[in-house]
């Protein structure tokens, strides 16, 4: 078993922490955090550098890398801010996978290679207001009209809603019940009836954009379904990339935390010698660098396995679920060690405490990932609804 990087891997990161110090992205998130205010500038310097699609077919403008190296680059720019590396993760790790991997080629010709330049960007539309977890109870739906579909529903909670240009909806073909119903289609931004709702405001993760979607008797053109019904499983096994990628995000997140405290333990003094000398804060940090090495690995595997193609979901799920409750756990003990500071709106503690919040959430409970591993370990479905 090898852990080491490749040496394209380890120049990915360098060159990413040489850019965010050029860019200060230390002050640079904390400016995102009090103005909600998006990065859009850095689209075009990660398609300059590129970033964006690096995982996409090269066919398509892409790169053909593995997911590790995209995950490798979301951890990094997220131990600043997510909303840095929103950018990074929407294009590699994001709905646009599911094109890659399933599309028709005239909807990979149309979108992935403008997603490589920063020019596109795809979100994904599952979410509705009565159907979470219990995503295949979505009542979205499409209804065939021969020549093309009309697209009516609800759709809750679309990070990049609003400014993504593409949005691959979840929906329900005719009648159909259950999970075989479901498929998923491309919205356009634009198209008549359309719309969105106001701004979400989170708790955390400020400057990521997130909105409620309307679809009003949209028209849809038949070679924009992605999806078909029957082919459920392959939204979700696409899905488990973006939990890796949420999983990078826990990562990050947790990985500037510990960083923080670490230079403030050696820096802050009390009782007249720095707080690092104190067992309580040794032990804080040494937990802090043990649950974050700890997930590490286990999304480092789960995107190593899955190479150009798809993690397990047994790697995966566990690697989120992980990841989730670690970046809470390691954040509250950074914010700790920071002690009245932590709380200060001054220092960036407070913010991460905030954010880390959030992944636990998106991308399917950390409730629901256990249910899933349950089932693995088990070896049966557990289902709820009975
Ligand atoms: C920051 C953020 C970003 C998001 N981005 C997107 C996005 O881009 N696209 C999108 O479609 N959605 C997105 N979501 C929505 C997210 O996927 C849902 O919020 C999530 O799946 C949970 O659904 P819910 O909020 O309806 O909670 P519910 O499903 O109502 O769950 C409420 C609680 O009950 C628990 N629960 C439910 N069922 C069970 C069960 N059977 N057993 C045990 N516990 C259970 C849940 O774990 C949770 O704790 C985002 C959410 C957040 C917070």
């Amino acid at each position: 078993m090898d852990f080491k990087l490749t040496r394209e891997q380890t120049m990915l990161v360098e060159s990413l922490k040489d850019m965010a110090r050029r860019e200060k992205f230390k002050d640079l998130a904390a400016h995102i955090d009090e103005t909600g205010e998006f990065p859009f500038f850095l689209v075009e310097k990660f398609a300059g550098l590129g970033l964006l699609g690096m995982t996409l077919s090269p066919e398509y403008g892409g790169q053909g890398e593995s997911s590790l190296s995209a995950i490798l680059a979301i951890e990094e720019l997220a131990k600043y801010s997510c909303a840095i590396a929103a950018p990074v993760f929407e294009s590699n790790v994001g709905p646009v996978r599911n094109i890659d991997m399933f599309g028709t080629e005239e909807q990979k010709k149309k979108i992935l290679p403008p997603v490589c330049r920063g020019e596109f960007s795809v979100s994904v539309s599952m979410t509705e207001p009565e159907a979470g977890s219990d995503l295949t109870s979505l009542v979205t739906h499409v209804e065939d009209q021969k020549d093309h579909l009309v697209l009516n529903g609800k759709k809750v909670f679309t990070t990049g809603g609003g400014h993504a240009s593409h949005y691959l909806v979840y929906t329900r073909f005719g009648n159909i019940p259950g999970h075989k119903g479901i498929g998923a289609v491309i919205a356009e931004k634009g198209m008549p009836g359309f719309t969105f709702g106001k701004q979400e405001r989170f708790m955390g993760l400020n400057g990521m954009p997130s909105c409620d979607l309307y679809f009003d008797n949209v028209r849809i053109p038949k070679e924009n379904v992605v999806i078909h019904p029957g082919d459920f499983s392959k939204l979700m096994l696409t899905f488990d990339i973006e939990r890796c990628g949420n999983a990078a995000m826990c990562l990050g997140i947790a990985g500037g935390a510990y960083e923080e405290a670490k230079q403030y333990a050696l820096k802050r003094e009390a009782f007249g010698k720095p707080i690092c000398e104190f067992q309580a804060i040794q032990f804080m940090a040494a937990e802090m660098a043990t649950k974050l090495d700890a997930a590490r690995l286990l999304v480092y595997r789960a995107a190593a396995g899955a190479g150009q193609g798809l993690p397990s979901i047994y790697e995966a799920s566990m690697a989120k679920s992980f990841a989730n409750q670690m970046v809470r756990e390691v954040t509250d003990t950074a914010m700790q060690i920071f002690g009245g500071y932590g709380y200060s709106k001054e220092y960036p503690l407070e913010r991460m405490v905030r954010d880390a919040r959030a992944w636990g959430l998106a991308g399917g409970t950390l409730q629901m990932l256990k249910i899933t591993l349950a089932g693995m370990i088990f070896g049966r479905r557990f289902n709820q609804r009975k």
